[in-house]
């Protein structure tokens, strides 16, 4: 696999995964800051430019950025990898 592959497929399997947990019924899910009651789950989302991934309420603009460790990709080999494709990064 490419590196450049490499580093996206890590961004796209964390998302799925926090997918995962998010629809698992034995773990705690991501909520809404905002209203944790009546708003949806915390979705993810990449930003594009840092690289992060971003949790988002679909129904409010609530965001959340400290995603817990286990769901988050490798931040340093990601901006590495973002380093080596001349993709600029914001920080
Ligand atoms: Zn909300």
């Amino acid at each position: 696999m490419k590196f450049k592959e490499s580093v996206l497929y890590e961004l796209l399997k964390k998302c799925k995964e926090i997918n995962g947990h998010q629809k698992n019924p034995y773990a705690h899910p991501l909520t809404c800051g905002n209203n944790s009651q009546d708003h949806a789950l915390l979705v993810p989302m990449l930003n594009t430019q840092n690289f992060e991934i971003v949790l988002i309420c679909p129904d409010c603009d609530y965001k959340q950025t400290n995603v817990p460790r286990h769901l988050m990709p490798d931040r340093e080999e990601c901006r590495k990898g973002f380093e080596k494709l001349g993709i600029p990064i914001k920080v």
